[in-house]
């Protein structure tokens, strides 16, 4: 054998050797390939515990939502996706409709989460389960208007507020949510006149993320602003001395509370269609509807549990005080998205 080709054995061997021993590591050890759309830092907790308690390693690949529909779909029935993290309801509800997911019958999930946050119900089972609550709240300038000027969403569209809106992108999910949950409450024309009154109302085009529509508010450029809660509970627990000084200036009010509720989004779970480790994956979600998992959202990341029996001491939560939520079925919510994408074209709501 001439040396080239032993040298090309000695490759062969050793990547036989590689393969079994990767082999013989896998069958050791059990894993869960984890898809996370979350970018909160405190959820390392939350996977640290997860492994601690049952010895399954989480191997976590993290990018936003549509990166992970995408690859999903890339990847089909090859991927190594167990289980799959998305943040709001619209999200959750694409990659359902691309078949993206697999039903799961839980007497554990269907126990501890309220129907109403459970998508794609099929008689296999959900296909996706929501995991946390957020509010869509109304954030205002307490110098310039009184709670009774913005208590309600149809109130943000009213003329008293011309350019006083600040409010992100409306194509954003956190948006189509709202404005689908919107289209449940007030049907297509009023919904359609709404979103017109919205864009009649902005301070300035719609820019940045929701944090940037409070600091809009604490700066005076905004009188008003929309915002998912965990954002300002997020402001309001902070130390640094910019954030307390915006946190004296705004005032917070949970919309509809004398009509439907508050609009509550999700984040959520689902097992992927093709997953590996499908009991590893139905654990990893029942994990996060145990008491201490549903904590961790609340304590460190600011949302509030699915599950009504896990009570948190999040101190902003509690300042913020309880309220009444909408009660629409938020997998409904994700499937009027696509309607109220096209009253966004029409009306000029970028
Ligand atoms: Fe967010």
């Amino acid at each position: 054998m001439n040396p080239q080709a032993l040298r090309h054995l000695g490759a062969l061997m050793f990547g036989a050797v590689a393969v079994l021993s990767s082999t013989l590591v896998q069958a050791q050890e059990k894993v869960l390939n984890l898809y996370s759309a979350r970018h909160y830092q405190t959820d390392e907790a939350l996977y640290a515990n997860f492994t601690q308690t049952t010895g399954i390693r989480i191997n976590r690949i993290e990018a936003d939502d549509a990166g992970i529909l995408a690859r999903l779909k890339a990847e089909g029935s090859g991927s190594p996706a167990d289980v799959i993290l998305l943040v709001d309801a619209a999200r959750l509800w694409r990659g359902e409709q691309d078949g993206l997911f697999q039903p799961v019958r839980s007497a554990v999930l269907e126990q501890r989460i309220p129907a109403q946050f459970r998508g794609g119900v099929t008689p296999q089972g959900a296909q996706w389960f929501g995991m946390s609550t957020r509010a869509r709240v109304v954030v205002y300038d307490k110098a310039r208007f009184k709670p009774a000027d913005v208590d309600s969403y149809d109130k943000l569209a009213a003329p008293a507020l011309k350019g006083q809106l600040c409010v992100r992108s409306g194509s954003h999910p956190y948006n189509l949510s709202l404005f689908g949950s919107m289209l449940e409450h007030l049907g297509p024309q009023r919904t359609e006149e709404w979103l017109k009154g919205l864009v009649a109302n902005m301070a300035r085009a719609p820019k940045g993320g929701d944090t940037d529509q409070i600091r809009g508010v604490a700066s005076g450029e905004c009188g008003v602003a929309l915002s998912n809660s965990y954002y300002v509970a997020r402001l309001m627990r902070s130390n640094k001395p910019e954030d307390k000084a915006a946190s004296e200036r705004f005032a917070v009010v949970f919309p509809n509370q004398s009509s439907w509720g508050t609009h509550i989004n999700i984040a959520g779970a689902a097992v992927a269609r093709h997953a590996k480790n499908r009991d590893a994956a139905v654990q990893f979600l029942e994990y996060l509807s145990s008491d201490t998992a549903q904590r961790y959202f609340a304590d460190g990341n600011n949302e509030y549990p699915v599950v009504a029996s896990a009570a948190t001491e999040n101190p902003a939560l509690v300042s913020l005080g309880r309220f009444k939520a909408e009660t629409v079925p938020i997998g409904q919510v994700g499937a009027n998205t696509a309607a109220v994408q096209q009253m966004l074209d029409r009306v000029g709501f970028k």
